[in-house]
């Protein structure tokens, strides 16, 4: 068959050819070492937390190299498409502080100069790359339809063999030049298949930056490269795209690595120099009702969504901290050793990732949280506290805005010391841990081992010994006296000792006033939070308490 009139029938407006395509995209120019790297997700708008990760990882790996990391949108499956599905990704992975040098930055705008980076615009391109392996005879167009293809399979299976478009059953490798003219002047629809250089016998063999090396049998599927629509596959889109953007390592979910003889082949027959492969695994979770492992899933859990980490308001730097954890796992001893320096100084190793899937903790994460959110000065966690609550609790950000210094000093309690409190683990917790101070108690978590006229007598006789200008040094020797007078051991010990000899201790006593003034047992330091309320509001509360008790 003549190749070329066949390139010319199939493409008649294709008028480029691939070296045209290589002159617009030149080598990139970086200095050695430096690795280019992707995040190449479909615009379904979905973020999922492995796909933040994944994008993670190619931005630490782009950096730390002096190199490059760009987004491209791969929107060749418009069935899985959303309205505003680019946008939903690029804010996904901007609001983590992740940030690209090239790619695309709203539905339509872009930077760089490797584009188009969205995979519709490039239809040209890869038809050019197309015609040009109809040309050399390596590509060819398909009629089958989804039927026959069907029926071959089950003859396949039922002669035990592989299942696909290969070898003797690719039926249209022998089609004729009449035949395809004929069946395209009746407007049959056809795909354009790779003529499949691959051998059944043979094996293939690359490194994975992860995985370490892979083995698997080479490629002999006539793979379909462009669609009826003349849309590219993933495929084929891949080995094209990543080669004229300059990508030298192709981090991506180990979904793909089944695909990866297809890919290693398509960059063979292309002529392209093929880029170094990481394979992630997915995020795995305990699953409650197996006990064992399974992937984090966007149906069962709702931590799956990038959307759930603002909507509770884990701190961005708090979910990229726990990525890197489970990313390196020598991170955390890193961490324990260098507590206050940027994570941007630890030195992360794709060959340091785990190869069968990190398991995804939230406890973990809401510890490293906790962790972050007690180093903050009490300014940032209102400011911070107030952006969450402006997106996600109106009524709550009002009250905020209404009581700017008040609330600061509610978020000052117990912080900048050497051992800050740990009591807020995400935005959404500011809500419960600011409540007694905006809104006197209803309920009380009363000690039980006390009665009511007991609670009444501590609570009358700490209205006489509370003064307007309390000290933090004389608070508590005042209470321990009190506690005393009413026969009340002066210290736990104590009363361990001759329990019978005391109603109770201090402890019990300071509980009382607590949940007098809180409606709760366990809080932050009381002193200080008696100093925020001021004076009068600590009577008032210590009355109505009282008033419930009677
Ligand atoms: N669009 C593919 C996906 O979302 C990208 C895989 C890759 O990074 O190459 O799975």
């Amino acid at each position: 068959m003549d190749n070329n009139k066949l390139a010319e029938l199939l493409f008649p407006n294709i008028t480029k050819t691939p070296s045209d395509i290589e002159s617009i995209y030149p080598k990139r120019n970086l200095k050695d070492g430096a690795k280019v790297t992707r995040f190449a997700p479909s615009p379904t708008g979905f973020l999922h937390i492995g796909g933040l990760f994944a994008a993670f990882i190619g931005e630490r790996t782009a950096r730390k190299t002096g190199g490059v990391f760009f987004l491209r949108i791969e929107d060749t499956d418009k069935k899985r498409e959303v309205e505003n599905g680019v946008t939903g990704i690029v804010k996904g992975i901007h609001d983590f502080g992740i940030e690209i040098d090239e790619g695309m930055l709203t539905e339509t705008e872009s930077v760089g100069n490797y584009g188009p980076y969205t995979q519709s615009q490039r239809k040209d391109i890869y038809q050019t790359f197309c015609k040009d392996l109809v040309i050399k005879g390596l590509a060819y167009p398909c009629f089958c339809t989804a039927e026959e293809l069907a029926a071959v399979r089950e003859n396949q299976e039922a002669n035990k063999e592989n299942p696909g478009y290969y070898g003797k059953y690719a039926k249209c490798r022998e089609i004729t030049f009449e035949e395809i003219e004929e069946n395209i002047k009746n407007g049959m629809p056809y795909v354009v298949r790779l003529k499949s250089p691959g051998r059944e016998d043979k094996r293939i063999k690359f490194d994975d930056q992860i995985k370490g090396e892979i083995e698997m049998p080479e490629n002999v599927q006539d793979i379909v490269l462009l669609k009826t629509d003349g849309i590219p596959t993933y495929h084929f889109a891949h080995a094209i795209d990543d080669h004229l953007m300059g990508t030298t390592d192709v981090i991506r979910g180990d979904e793909w690595i089944s695909s990866a003889p297809i890919h290693l082949q398509l960059f063979n027959v292309l002529g392209f120099e093929t880029p170094r492969y990481a394979h992630i695994s997915p995020i795995m979770k305990e699953d409650e009702e197996t006990g064992g492992k399974r992937k984090l899933s966007k149906r069962k859990d709702p931590e799956a969504a990038v959307s759930y980490y603002h909507e509770v308001g884990y701190p961005k730097e708090a979910v990229l901290e726990y990525l890197l954890t489970i990313a390196n796992s020598n991170f955390e001893e890193w961490r324990a050793e260098n507590p206050d320096i940027s994570r941007d100084e630890f030195d992360f190793k794709l060959s340091n990732m785990s190869k069968a899937g990190a398991l995804f903790d939230l406890l973990k994460l809401t510890d490293i949280s906790k962790n972050y959110i007690c180093r903050l000065s009490k300014e940032e966690v209102y400011e911070r506290t107030l952006e969450y609550a402006k997106a996600y609790n109106k009524e709550f950000a009002k009250l905020l805005e209404e009581n700017k210094d008040y609330a600061i000093r509610i978020f000052g309690i117990e912080r900048g010391n050497e051992k800050p409190r740990k009591d807020i683990a995400k935005w959404e917790d500011t809500v419960y841990y600011t409540k007694y101070f905006f809104e006197a108690p209803n309920s009380f978590e009363w000690p039980e081992n006390l009665t009511k006229n007991d609670m009444s007598e501590i609570l009358e006789k700490y209205k006489t010994v509370y003064s307007k200008d309390e000290t933090a040094e004389d608070w508590f020797p005042k209470v321990r006296d009190m506690a005393e007078e009413l026969g009340y051991a002066k210290a736990p010990k104590l009363y361990k000792k001759n329990p019978g000899d005391f109603k109770g201790h201090v402890g019990d006593v300071a509980s009382v006033i607590r949940v007098a003034i809180t409606g709760r047992k366990n809080t932050p330091d009381l002193y200080e939070i008696m100093q925020v309320l001021g004076y009068d509001e600590v009577i008032n509360r210590i009355d109505k308490a009282i008033s419930i008790l009677k």
